[in-house]
């Protein structure tokens, strides 16, 4: 048995069910830390659980509705979930991106399993391409990987960013090397690599991690340049578990303060000390040219995964539908228009990237990409529309959404008389259910998901100026200024005319 072999033997049984999947979790020895503490099992974490759940949404919907959360190519006689199966055909990315908006819908979080595809889909056409300029072996490695995670039905995190240190500076100029995930020994059966991966969604949550260079390398960053997939709990990684905004209201007694206490996303600090992977997981080691292009395929794919963000547009507009409803202004027509604008940002979120699907192309490796512009485009929306759709809800809302009493406060027997006195709007509506949609208005704006909703849609799949620097690149000013001087009938021949 090779090292590869010995790493998947726990998995030989596929998870199907989200009860599969929560037992999959179970029993690992991982290290994983949350407020300065240990965290022996995650999913017993009350705040980590949500996270937990979100992600377990994914299985629910392959079972629930297989042709939306999976893809009919049969491996080994079983559907495979469409988040393992890398994209061919432009339905396939359409089909992914109806897939994704549902699941923000079921949710109303980041539901965390697309970093994991959109590097596996990046990893099959670069793979691919450094072996047919090397006469490297690291595409059928990949396809072997790729068929173990699909048999077995595996949550697979996409590792990319590191913590970078000086911006200006390369891997190699850093103070410190570990600043950007690198290799730091290797022997005759792979290699050992120590650094960071920042902000890693779904992290704990994951049953293996891709780790990829966040950024282009050069020559001298050589040791730098490496891909590969390792299980979340082998020797040698550390979680550190992010801070969310009123993450901790879980604690609080009741559900009704968090907002949306079934789902919320999670992002961690992974640490990698000399953590050892077989050459059978090493997708790329030293091969620094093909880092640029791994980057640029990823955030492709993934910027428009940001799809998902109209799931939670879609929300987010009910609730402020709703709290109109609860206030009786529902046919007042400033009212009705905000949720018109925030319908029609919503859905030119969503207009985008199914066009960058539409138009998406082949690469030598089979796999299917969308078009890089109007994928830029698509992400470039998404730093900003939800912002406004938050601004929108929270007008609508009124400021009962940050100034409302706790569900403690209705709990208690001198003071709960006068919450729901004070806060009764119409004849026939619970007061509870007002508040509930306030609470989901807040969590999903100012509160836990908002994290997914706003700097998530801000910094993830890269900052704002990441795809402006893209759209740059492809915008075509010369062939478009040849337009217009050809229709003015502009006579000089310099550039500047
Ligand atoms: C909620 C969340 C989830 C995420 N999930 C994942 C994940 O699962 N996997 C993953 O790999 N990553 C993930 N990310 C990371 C995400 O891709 C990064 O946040 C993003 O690339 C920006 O990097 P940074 O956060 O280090 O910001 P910084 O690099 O510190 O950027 C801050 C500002 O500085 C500017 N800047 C930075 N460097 C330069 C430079 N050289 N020149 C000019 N301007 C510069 C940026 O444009 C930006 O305005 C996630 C991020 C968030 C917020
Ligand atoms: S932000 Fe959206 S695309 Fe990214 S992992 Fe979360 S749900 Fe998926």
């Amino acid at each position: 048995m090779n090292q590869a072999d010995d790493l998947w033997q726990d998995f030989s049984k596929p998870i199907v069910t989200a009860d599969d999947y929560f037992s999959s979790l179970r029993g690992r020895d991982m290290n994983v830390f949350f407020m300065g503490e240990r965290v022996s099992e995650p999913v017993d974490n009350a705040v980590i659980w949500p996270s937990i759940n979100a992600m377990a949404e994914t299985y629910r919907l392959a079972t629930e509705r297989p042709e939306l959360g999976g893809v009919r190519t049969e491996v080994r006689g079983r559907p495979v979930n469409r988040f393992l199966h890398v994209p061919a055909t432009s339905d396939d990315i359409l089909n992914k991106h109806e897939m994704q908006r549902e699941l923000g819908r079921r949710t109303g979080t980041c539901f965390q399993r697309c970093v994991g595809l959109d590097a596996l889909s990046a990893c099959h056409s670069v793979t691919f391409d450094i072996d047919a300029q090397a006469g490297t072996e690291y595409h059928a490695r990949f396809l072997k990987f790729l068929s173990r995670a699909q048999e077995a039905n595996v949550v697979i995190g996409g590792a990319m960013t590191d913590p970078k240190g000086d911006r200006s500076k390369p891997p190699h100029q850093q103070i410190d090397p570990d600043l950007f995930l690198r290799v730091v020994k290797r022997d005759e059966k792979g290699i050992y690599v120590s650094g960071a991966k920042a902000h890693q969604t779904g992290a704990v949550n994951s049953h293996w991690l891709i780790f990829m260079p966040t950024m282009r390398m050069t020559e001298a960053d050589r040791d730098w340049s490496v891909v590969g997939a390792v299980r979340v709990d082998s020797p040698g990684l550390t979680y550190i578990v992010g801070r969310q905004t009123n993450d901790t209201r879980i604690l609080d007694g009741g559900p009704m303060d968090a907002g949306n206490a079934q789902f919320a996303g999670q992002e961690a600090l992974i640490v990698f000390e000399d953590v050892f992977v077989p050459f059978e997981h090493v997708f790329m080691d030293g091969e620094w040219s093909h880092a640029a292009t791994l980057v640029e395929r990823f955030t492709t794919y993934h910027r428009s995964s940001y799809v998902c963000k109209t799931g939670l547009g879609d929300v987010l507009i009910g609730a402020a539908a709703t709290a109109a409803d609860h206030n009786g202004v529902e046919n007042v027509s400033h009212i009705k228009d905000k949720l018109v604008e925030m319908t029609h940002l919503n859905e030119t979120i969503y207009s985008s990237c199914v066009a960058g699907a539409a138009k998406s192309k082949k690469l030598p490796s089979g796999a299917q990409i969308n078009d890089e512009m109007l994928s830029n485009v698509a992400k470039h929306n998404v730093t900003r529309f939800p912002f406004e759709i938050s601004r929108l809800a929270q007008d609508i809302a009124g400021g009962l959404v940050v100034t409302m009493p706790s569900e403690k406060d209705l709990q208690n027997n001198e003071i709960g008389p006068l919450v729901r006195k004070f806060l009764g709007t119409k004849e026939g509506l619970d007061v509870t259910d007002r508040m509930r949609i306030l609470r989901l208005i807040e969590n999903m704006t100012i509160g836990r998901n908002a994290v997914g909703y706003l700097t998530e849609s801000l910094h993830g799949a890269g900052s704002p100026q990441a795809q402006r620097i893209q759209i740059a690149r492809g915008m075509q000013a010369e062939m478009k200024k040849a337009l217009a001087k050809k229709l003015a009938g502009t006579k000089s021949s310099s550039k500047e005319s």
